[in-house]
């Protein structure tokens, strides 16, 4: 494989910051997380943040503190990465795939009305690709049925809507994945924004086991204390290695996304005038991070997606299929019995993640637009 499908961009400053958590001897949730944690809230504007192992974890303990439970319902795309909906069944309740738009891959609010029933209790919208979805039409959807907002932002670091940044919650809770294929990375991670003060303390329970007092309060107490344990919690740390990349990583940001958008403009000028390809058009209320590029084949192509997909693979470069569809998984075949969802269906079969990352270069980029445009004229 000459270019992948992302990179992430590390430099000796993860390594030192790395090195010195290791040395300071502690290693697992601590003082470092305390400070990702702080930092993290401030760059999103919001009250607080809380970090997780991943975002599927950040996600379940959300759904959690939001009182989903078994007999639930949560509205929420299935053109989505599988553990948004997983998310949802951990906690024992039932996800209610909605469509998305073709434009943005995002949940139509349009389609969130007809899908309500007495038991629906939330809804989950995904920032797809980290391109923010209609959050305040969603919301107030939301407010009008009293059902709690709990943002799948796990690739929407950075990105903004309406001038402001995914992150300070438009509903309840926010979540953040630091999985490599994100904007930044902890090799593992994720994080919680949220504005409500109680439900950061059932958070803060949940995520170490329901300790009452945790461990860095003990380790500086000059007396003893002896916790208890106030709920069935779980363990779903950072750890202080992961939070001392995060910060730097979090330094990285804004330089990083700036080289994602001047990619995805150069991409977007070399597929301008191809036929059969439709570039993504943020929706102009949206400044996306460009988590990833994703384009839309239209049924003029004279190859199929999977044929394109294996001549760039001839070539050395890697692409992926446009985001899944979770109700056609087998993971999901007995709860979706029937359902057709055929705009989700067609966005996602006809689409396709091209490679970007911050360090790529102008020749591996020309490399990439050659291939695909020879393979569609
Ligand atoms: C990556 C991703 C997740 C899962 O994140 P992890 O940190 O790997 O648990 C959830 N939802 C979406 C939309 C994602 O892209």
């Amino acid at each position: 494989m000459t270019i992948p499908i992302t990179k992430p961009l590390f430099g000796p400053e993860e390594q030192q910051a790395a090195c010195e958590a290791i040395a300071s001897g502690w290693v697992t949730q601590g003082p470092r997380v305390a400070e990702f944690e702080k930092a993290f809230a401030e760059y999103c504007g919001a009250k607080h943040a809380i970090a997780t192992a991943n975002c599927t974890t950040a996600l379940h303990l959300s759904l959690l503190a939001a009182g989903i439970g078994p007999g639930d319902e949560v509205i929420c795309p299935s053109m989505s990465f599988i553990a948004s909906a997983n998310a949802i069944r951990h906690c024992g309740a039932t996800p209610v795939f909605a469509e998305v738009r073709e434009h943005d891959f995002n949940l139509d609010p349009d389609d969130i009305l007809p899908r309500i029933t007495e038991r629906t209790k939330a809804i989950l919208p995904v920032h797809q690709l980290g391109m923010p979805a209609e959050i305040d039409k969603i919301c107030r959807i939301a407010d009008k049925h009293g059902l709690i907002v709990v943002e799948d932002a796990a690739c929407a670091i950075g990105s903004s809507y309406r001038s402001v940044k995914i992150g300070r919650p438009f509903g309840k809770f926010a979540c953040f994945s630091f999985h490599p294929r994100k904007v930044i990375t902890t090799g593992e991670g994720g994080m919680i924004t949220t504005d409500d003060d109680d439900a950061e303390r059932l958070l803060r329970l949940l995520r170490q086991h329901g300790m009452s007092v945790p461990d860095t309060v003990r380790h500086r107490a000059r007396e003893v204390i002896i916790e208890s344990y106030v709920c069935v919690g779980y363990n779903y740390r950072m750890t202080d290695i992961q939070a001392a990349i995060g910060l730097e990583q979090l330094k990285r940001l804004d330089g990083m996304m700036a080289d994602r958008q001047r990619l995805a403009e150069r991409y977007n000028c070399a597929f301008a005038d191809l036929p059969g390809v439709c570039v993504p058009q943020p929706p102009e209320y949206v400044v996306p991070n460009w988590q990833s590029y994703a384009v839309r084949l239209t049924d003029e192509m004279s190859v199929s997606r999977n044929e394109l997909m294996q001549r760039l693979l001839d070539q050395g470069i890697a692409s992926r299929r446009g985001v899944m569809t979770i109700h056609r998984e087998p993971a999901y075949a007995d709860l979706c019995v029937g359902l057709e969802l055929p705009v989700t269906e067609a966005a996602s079969d006809h689409s396709v993640i091209l490679p970007m990352y911050p360090q790529m270069t102008d020749e591996e980029q020309e490399q990439v637009v050659s291939v695909v445009r020879k393979a569609l004229t």
